[in-house]
């Protein structure tokens, strides 16, 4: 839907373009000789035949070989687990979930991706080590295949172990690495657990069918903000770019930024549900995002979406679908295009949802 807003715009762009030059050739050949105006005449009707000639740079994804081959559509479902974050990318049976729910809802998380006839899934991304984002990866890992899991490094951070969800995790991530190292020393097991990166120790980028995924960060070892950890991904399937930065905060939108990376994206996932320790002025500028998913909970107790978040969204124009208001939200695209199976949300802070009493 928002795409072919974007398209219309495009038009209408061209429209007002070509009617600048039309007059703008009109003045000009007031005072010209006969052979001067016709061939001007002939340039004018040449420009004309090249900008009536249909638009594909902007609107048919051709930009040369940087472009995708994608065949298909890829869906991107921002499953509603409530005050956290769980989204499903599927293309052409392959399979990625990013972050997968709270402990308490990592049953029903389950069973909505069974739901879809899905048993495997090719990647499993936890983001970072906060319940809303791996509580219940335990019950994933327990209860569906998963190929591989892509984490932070984690392993060193103080009195993770002594949460629930944390062993749950471990104990299923054992489990998996037990099986596959059957015969090796255990000095020689190779975890399902990692950062998939190549010889140089850069990000390796990787595919989730046609879809292209590339970690951005963690870009540091350490951090003292449990937040900061949050693998940020870019998917890309054909010309449509969707950013994913878990909770990271500001501090890690302004090393993306000086990193110096290709932050142009369409979709983008709200940070931290909406708080504002991220979604920064200058990172929506280096993404120009246009439109924001927002994976939160109805009044949670955090009051996210925050009110300050809301009003720089609207300011910038930028439409959100929201699971809060809508629960699951669905986005489809071809590569080219995009829809979303829920209509655009408001901008409706948590507080004011709260102070409302609804
Ligand atoms: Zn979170």
């Amino acid at each position: 839907m928002v795409a072919n807003e974007t398209v219309k715009r495009s038009g209408w762009r061209k429209v007002r373009f070509l009617a600048v030059i039309v007059l703008c050739i009109s003045i000009f050949l007031t005072g010209c000789s006969d052979q001067q105006v016709e061939d001007f005449v002939e340039i004018g009707v040449d420009i004309l035949l090249e900008m009536i000639s249909p638009d594909t740079e902007e609107t048919q994804g051709t930009e040369g070989s940087q472009i995708l081959e994608v065949d298909g559509n890829m869906e991107v479902h921002f499953v509603d687990v409530g005050q956290a974050d769980s989204t499903l990318i599927i293309h052409d049976g392959n399979v990625m979930l990013f972050d997968a729910a709270t402990k308490n809802r990592g049953d029903e998380l389950v069973e909505y991706i069974k739901g879809l006839g899905i048993e495997k899934i090719d990647v499993l991304v936890l983001s970072h080590p906060h319940d809303d984002h791996m509580g219940g990866a335990g019950y994933v890992l327990s209860n569906l295949e998963v190929e591989a899991v892509y984490g932070p490094d984690i392993f060193d951070i103080e009195d993770l172990d002594t949460l629930g969800w944390y062993n749950d995790m471990m104990d299923a991530i054992d489990a998996i690495d037990a099986e596959r190292n059957q015969g090796l020393k255990e000095e020689e097991w190779v975890s399902v657990w990692k950062l998939p990166r190549n010889e140089k120790g850069e990000f390796a980028k990787f595919n989730i069918g046609d879809a292209v995924v590339e970690f951005l960060a963690p870009l540091e070892d350490e951090y003292s903000d449990k937040n900061d950890y949050s693998i940020c991904a870019k998917v890309t399937y054909g010309t449509i770019d969707i950013m994913f930065t878990g909770d990271a905060t500001s501090a890690v939108e302004k090393a993306l930024i000086t990193e110096g990376y290709n932050l142009d994206v369409e979709v983008f996932q709200s940070s931290h549900h909406g708080s504002d320790t991220g979604n920064s002025r200058e990172f929506l500028d280096a993404m120009t995002p246009e439109c924001i998913v927002i994976s939160c909970g109805m009044k949670n107790r955090y009051n996210h979406p925050v009110k300050s978040v809301m009003e720089l969204y609207e300011e910038l124009g930028i439409p959100v679908y929201r699971t809060d208001e809508s629960g699951n939200v669905v986005m489809t695209t071809d590569g080219t295009t995009y829809s979303f199976n829920v209509p655009v949300g408001t901008y409706t802070s948590g507080a004011e949802y709260k102070q409302e009493g609804n």
